[in-house]
């Protein structure tokens, strides 16, 4: 094993640790140059390739039993004040992609509420204790978006619990992979809507209702929004609806001053891979297809959701950001 190997290996450790551990970091970054908002772990080469160890989860999985740890930023990411203020409401913020956004968020500066399932309150303990020690304001609301209801209370809580609200990310969603069309129940499509597409729509609604001039909403799609798997055809759709919804919701807000972008992720190492998200035999060679050869890290895709949000990109709405990993990038 390489020393670059070593300290890779260091750096995706359980964030619970990672807090404890802050000293380590701090050694390790004191021999790279800090970037503000990039991950400064040694190098992204150094990252996990294909193949990976076979591995399977229920849904909706844990950021914390999978093999490897996926890298959320939690040792690496350094803020720079951009979200200065700001309070954000995170969807999924317990693991994967929307962790290494609310870890960033709070590193720059702004207070952050996280929904998640109830079954992953372990991994949204990690994450609570992560804003926490950067002394920002943390606020969990576990519950399930695919209720109306719910979904309204979410953000009337987050908003009262922060104070109000800047910045909503919708980045929850359900994939799960389906050979055949006749394979995807109705209780599967619909699963996969309300939580892709109705919980986005109905939490918007609840927030722009709240937001004032300088808010910014941040959706997550996907590169399968534009090039969908034969396995993924409920999910896909879904991820192609946030990118229209993207743009319609951008016109329909810019004389309010409320800004409107989405984040498009190619592979992500995270749960939602290995709790039915990928058959067993891709998720081995999982990021293969992609130009760089490997799944993205969660803590690579996390500069994209501060600056979808930043207000120093004030001209920057109905935008597309990519971290496809040289793939295609949808329209
Ligand atoms: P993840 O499993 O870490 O996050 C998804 C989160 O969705 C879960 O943590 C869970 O909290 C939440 N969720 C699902 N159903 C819910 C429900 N009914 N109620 C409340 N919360 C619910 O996986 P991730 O890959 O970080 O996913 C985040 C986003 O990234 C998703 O929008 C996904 O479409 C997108 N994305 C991921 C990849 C990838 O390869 N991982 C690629 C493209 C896009
Ligand atoms: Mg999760």
């Amino acid at each position: 094993m390489t020393d670059l190997a070593d300290s890779r290996r260091n750096f995706v450790i359980g964030a619970g640790v990672a807090v404890a551990a802050a000293g380590a970091a701090s050694s390790v970054s004191a021999q790279e140059p800090k970037m503000p908002g990039q991950p400064t772990t040694p190098a992204a080469a150094a990252y996990p390739k294909p193949p990976f160890a076979p591995q399977k989860q229920e849904w909706p999985g844990l950021a914390s039993k999978m093999n490897p740890r996926p890298d959320h930023g939690e040792t690496s990411y350094k803020g720079s004040g951009r979200l200065a203020g700001k309070r954000a409401l995170i969807t999924g913020g317990d693991s994967g992609i929307g962790r290494a956004a609310a870890i960033a968020y709070a590193r720059e500066g702004a207070d952050v509420a996280i929904n998640y399932l109830p079954a992953e309150e372990p991994d949204a303990r990690e994450v609570i204790a992560l804003i926490k020690a950067e002394g920002r304001k943390a606020v969990a609301i576990p519950g399930d978006l695919r209720d109306e209801a719910f979904c309204n209370k979410l953000v009337e809580c987050a908003a009262r619990e922060l104070g109000g609200l800047d910045i909503l990310v919708n980045n929850a969603a359900r994939q799960q992979t389906r050979p055949a069309i006749g394979d995807i129940s109705s209780a599967d499509f619909e699963a996969t809507m309300k939580t892709n597409v109705y919980a986005p729509f109905w939490l918007t609604r609840a927030a722009v209702a709240r937001m004032a001039a300088g808010a910014v909403i941040v959706n997550t799609s996907s590169e399968q929004a534009g090039d969908p798997s034969e396995d993924l055809v409920d999910y896909a759709m879904t991820r192609a609806a946030m990118l229209n919804f993207t743009k319609s919701m951008a016109k329909q807000l810019a004389p309010r001053g409320i800004r409107v972008n989405a984040v498009t992720p190619g592979p992500f190492w995270t749960p939602l891979q290995v709790s039915g998200g990928a058959t067993q035999e891709k998720l081995q060679k999982f990021g293969s297809q992609a130009p760089l050869g490997r799944p993205g890290q969660p803590a690579e895709i996390a500069g994209l959701y501060v600056a979808a949000a930043d207000p120093g990109l004030s001209f920057s709405t109905g935008q597309i950001f990519g971290a496809t990993g040289g793939g295609g990038q949808p329209g």
